[in-house]
Parts: C-alpha cells; structure tokens; sequence
C-alpha cells in the first residue's frame, strides 16, 4: 500500500485507487493528481491499496480485497490483512473508492446508503446515476461510513483513466479541498486574481442523478461461454432475453435494470438486478 498527502496537516478527505489490481484507471488518477500537486484547501490522503495484485495484473492475489473489509492484521490472506491496515488509514476520512468495470462505459456512483454524505458528493461527481447498494454483499469498504464508490469506465481503458482523473477532482470540490472552479481541469492556468474562466468552471452540481437500488444478484452457472444481451440501467422487460451460458438463454421473469452485468466481470454472478428508486435531489434522509 502506497500512502501519499497534499497539504498539510491531518487529513480528512482520502482517495483510495487499486483496491483491485486489473483496473489501472485509479492509480492513473492519483499519478496525475500528484504531479499536478495542486493546492488544496484542506489536506488530502492519496492511497494506491493492491501493489501486489497491481504488480501481478491481477484484481487480487489471495481473496477479493472489496470482500475482505474490515479484515484482520493476522488474517490469512495478504488482502485481509491489507484490508485492516487500509481502513486504519481511512480512520475520519470521507473517501472516494476509485474501481472500473467490464459492464459499461458510463461513470456512475456508488453508496452503500443514500446519506447525507451521498447527497452532498454525488451531485458534484458528474455522473448521473447513482447505485445503492445496502445489505447485498458483505465486506466492502462502501460500509463503511463516508464511503462512496465510482465506477469510472471500462477496465483498462483510457476513457476511464479519464474519468477517474475528473471524478477525484470533482470529490475534491465537493469536500472543499479544492475550489470548485479547478474542479475540471482543462490545463488552464488559473488568471492573475486565482479564478478560471467562466467556461472552464466546473458545472453546477448535477440536479439530475437517478438512484437505482440494488436488489439481487443475477447468478449464473458454469458454463465457457457467456453473453449479456442488455446495457446496464436500461430496464429489461419481462420475457426479454437478458444472457446466455454456452447458448443457454436466459429470459426475465420480472422486469429489472440490469447493473454491473457483464458476461465475464463476475465468476459466479452475471451482475446484478436493480430497480429505479427515484432522483436524489429528492431524497430525505
Ligand atoms: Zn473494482
């Protein structure tokens, strides 16, 4: 685990990139992030979690580190001991966790709960979807308190790098470590008197983020050959065809939104099954 910090002093805002070794878009981020070194408002840690599976191009060397938390400093695994050890660091951090995916392109957030934390971050993310995850599986880091996830994009791919590089800065603006008007960075350089131009400011937060809340995982059985037929969080119909398993169609018995659904992103799940719960501007908690 490699540990960095802008500013000084304690930090209580962190990034956290590589908690899975084949999705290099975070590391990428937080690369950029320190040679741009700019000058925060408040201190920020900048963690890359998994060297060792980051090193191996792989997503973990013994267990899933995003199924290890809160781990244990004698556990039997590296990623659960790792797991203890990073949530040591996180200790009075709100966190942004950087991951890529192999189901969509589209960046999207997401939390464990719509709170507070979620309703005042997400918004400035650009992104428009935000995934609620609660109670589905055990030992992820978003269960823990001020914790939110982005998927960035498609595993490996230079859009994602992309993304993951803009949603940090725009977590940065929404924790106040950086001014909102360096929340995109178009390489600019700020005028005499600090601000940006107009059209280079970061937009205002997104009105428009549509909560989808997850609600079971789509298994799928062995088999050498898989297809998804759906784009995530585009509703699938009953009786729509949704995957394959060595030709074998699968067809939905209810209606769903498909979310992290790929045919080889999972070992044993195609992705998941979700459903629209509302806009988050709406929400009350
Ligand atoms: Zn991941």
């Amino acid at each position: 685990m490699q540990v960095y910090q802008l500013g000084e002093g304690v930090p209580e805002v962190a990034v956290v990139a590589g908690i899975h070794g084949d999705e290099p878009c975070g590391p990428r981020a937080v690369d950029r992030l320190l040679a741009a070194a700019p000058d925060v408002e408040r201190p920020v840690k900048l963690i890359v979690a998994n060297e060792a599976a980051l090193e191996a191009g792989v997503r973990y060397t013994e267990e899933d580190l995003n199924r290890a938390f809160p781990g244990d400093p004698n556990g039997d695994t590296h990623e659960s001991q790792l797991a203890h050890h990073l949530l040591a660091e996180l200790e009075g951090c709100t966190v942004l966790a950087l991951h890529s995916t192999q189901s969509t392109d589209e960046p999207f957030a997401v939390a464990e709960t719509v709170d507070e934390i979620a309703r005042a971050i997400v918004p400035h993310l650009s992104v428009t979807k935000l995934l609620q995850t609660e109670g589905l599986a055990e030992g992820r880091l978003i269960q823990h308190p001020h914790t939110i996830e982005v998927e960035c994009g498609l595993q490996g791919t230079e859009a994602a790098a992309e993304n993951g590089y803009r949603l940090v800065r725009g977590f940065l603006a929404a924790t106040g470590a950086l001014p909102v008007s360096a929340s995109v960075d178009t390489g600019a350089e700020p005028a005499a008197d600090g601000g940006y131009p107009e059209d280079e400011r970061c937009a205002d937060p997104n009105a428009a983020v549509d909560v989808f809340e997850l609600i079971d995982p789509v298994p799928k059985p062995e088999a050498e050959e898989y297809e998804v037929f759906v784009e995530n969080f585009t509703e699938v119909a009953v009786g729509e065809r949704f995957a394959a398993a060595d030709g074998e169609v699968f067809t939905a018995d209810e209606s769903f939104y498909p979310a992290l659904m790929s045919p080889y992103g999972y070992a044993d799940v195609f992705g998941y099954a979700a459903d629209r719960a509302g806009v988050l501007t709406d929400w009350s908690v």
